[in-house]
């Protein structure tokens, strides 16, 4: 049977530590769905939502088992419609941990055979995160060395 995992998040951008856990959740799943959270009424994004789609189904042009689709509902919904047992995330720190910990739980209770399988992140990537990469590039700092694509 299809292993189809999700990877959901804002990726507010996607960065090279995101990329780096689709990579290695492709040796364990046939399929990672990255799963982009979106409020379509609240347009909170620093990245334009449809800019971020281009540009992530760009770097996976040449591998089909990664998907990439735009979500408003709940993660363990989604999870059901396309048949994921699977959740896909990082984890950095403590502070992820803690955090990840309790969306689980969540998600778990919300749909018992949801499993979120955690990757601890690779340490050149650990100090990476998508809020410092806003900041950087709001100020005009260039940020391309930290994402699969050029921005
Ligand atoms: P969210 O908005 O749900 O926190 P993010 O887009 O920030 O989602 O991140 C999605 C997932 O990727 C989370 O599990 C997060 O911990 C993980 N992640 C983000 N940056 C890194 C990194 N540098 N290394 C490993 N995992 C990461």
């Amino acid at each position: 049977m299809k292993k189809t995992a999700l990877f959901p998040g804002s990726f507010d951008p996607y960065t090279n530590g995101h990329h780096d856990i689709v990579m290695r959740g492709l040796n364990i799943f046939d399929e990672v769905i990255i799963s982009i959270g979106h409020n379509t009424s609240k347009k909170n994004r620093y990245f334009d939502i449809d800019f971020m789609v281009e540009k992530i189904k760009k770097t996976y042009k040449n591998i089909p088992a990664v998907k990439v689709i735009v979500y408003d509902e709940l993660t363990s919904s989604l999870a059901k419609k396309h048949d994921a047992k699977y959740l896909l995330r990082g984890l950095r720190n403590t502070t992820d941990f803690e955090y990840e910990n309790t969306i689980s739980q969540m998600n778990r209770y919300l749909n018992e055979s949801l499993e979120t399988v955690f990757l601890i992140t690779t340490p050149k990537y650990a100090a990476i995160s998508s809020t410092i990469i806003r900041e950087v590039h709001k100020y005009g700092g260039n940020v391309n060395k930290f994402l699969p694509y050029k921005v």
